[in-house]
């Protein structure tokens, strides 16, 4: 009888009448578009974007190359170089990270036992060429330096940080 069944759901158009009603469901419904980049979605604190090196407030960078983001990247998109100082730190001389392979996946900045590698709420980048996408160390302590406030107050707000 599965067949005299399957007959008359074609024959009376079922499936097209179930369809025109989920369409009309939704056409009274309120408006979920937004009039982007005028008009833009609400983001979490924990927004994934682009990648920023921080600072302390005194202006010392807070990485310590300890490699643990480089190690932890599963797209193998971080490279850092690093020496020691005179006064017995150890600092980066080479920070890259190719965001043509970074997955954001946040690990890199999960590791940081510093705080150092975060990700911003910027998501409004873009690159013409590939090689536009391999942000240096100088790059990266730029982002966190222009949106250091920003960084600051989503940190804050996450109880991870507190
Ligand atoms: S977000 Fe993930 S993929 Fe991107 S650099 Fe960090 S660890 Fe690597
Ligand atoms: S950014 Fe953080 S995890 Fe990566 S090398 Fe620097 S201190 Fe280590």
């Amino acid at each position: 009888m599965k067949w005299l069944k399957d007959f008359f759901r074609t024959f009376l158009l079922v499936e097209l009448v179930q369809g025109m009603v989920l369409t009309g469901r939704y056409l009274f419904a309120r408006k979920i578009t937004v009039q982007f980049p005028e008009e833009k979605t609400p983001q979490s604190n924990r927004f994934r974007g682009l990648h920023a090196l921080r600072r302390y407030p005194n202006g010392e960078e807070r990485c310590i190359a300890c490699k643990l983001c480089e190690a932890v990247c599963p797209a193998l998109a971080i490279t850092i170089e690093s020496e020691q100082r005179e006064d017995g730190t150890r600092r980066t001389t080479r920070y890259d990270i190719d965001l043509s392979k970074c997955i954001f996946c946040g690990f890199c900045e999960e590791s940081c036992p510093v705080d150092s590698i975060v990700e911003t709420r910027i998501l409004e980048y873009h690159a013409e060429k590939r090689s536009e996408l391999l942000y240096t160390k100088q790059m990266l302590l730029a982002i966190g330096d222009k949106h250091e406030s920003q960084i600051a107050a989503d940190r804050a707000q996450d109880a991870r940080y507190r």
